[in-house]
């Protein structure tokens, strides 16, 4: 299991992309939904962000679990992988997975070893406060890119801007 960390002085060391991926209101406000919504059950949700101009959030069965101490985890069982698989169409493809938090957002141990898009160039974000944090927009949210094999993190401002930006609403 890989959990090294990840600093941002790797995030200095990262090639300069074309340009960065532009995600649209739209798949972020799905997503503050679901999560918000997975929220009210005290739990964590789980999702992908499909797509290369426009983008779709597409959210797998998953199994959401919380024990009596308020320990929260989220896993997307073999029929939620189909479900993914299912949603991609011939030219689609996944850019992003994306989940929430209770609290603050950060890649566990066990974020870091989910081998769910961990290909180069895949973004991982996870979203603070069951997904209240989007309210506050990508800012508040911990950006990963999977650079060299292990999960770098974007901290917000002109590296990750390079990377990854919200569409600028209106
Ligand atoms: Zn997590």
């Amino acid at each position: 299991m890989r959990n090294e960390h990840i600093s941002s002085k790797s995030a200095q060391r990262l090639p300069t992309p074309a340009g960065p991926l532009v995600l649209t209101s739209k798949v972020l406000e799905d997503a503050r939904t679901f999560f918000e919504d997975r929220g009210t059950f005290g739990l964590e949700g789980t999702a992908m962000i499909k797509g290369r101009a426009d983008f779709d959030l597409v959210v797998p069965r998953q199994n959401a679990r919380r024990d009596a101490y308020g320990q929260v985890n989220v896993e997307v069982p073999r029929v939620g992988q189909i479900d993914l698989a299912l949603a991609l169409g011939p030219d689609d493809l996944y850019v992003a997975r994306i989940h929430s938090h209770p609290g603050d957002a950060f890649h566990s141990p066990a974020d870091d070893a989910n081998p769910v898009i961990s290909f180069e160039g895949g973004f991982s974000i996870v979203v603070p406060f069951f997904g209240l944090g989007l309210r506050r927009g990508l800012d508040a949210c911990a950006v990963f890119l999977f650079h060299d094999a292990v999960w770098v993190e974007l901290k917000p401002g002109p590296v990750r801007d390079r990377w990854i930006v919200a569409e600028a609403s209106r």
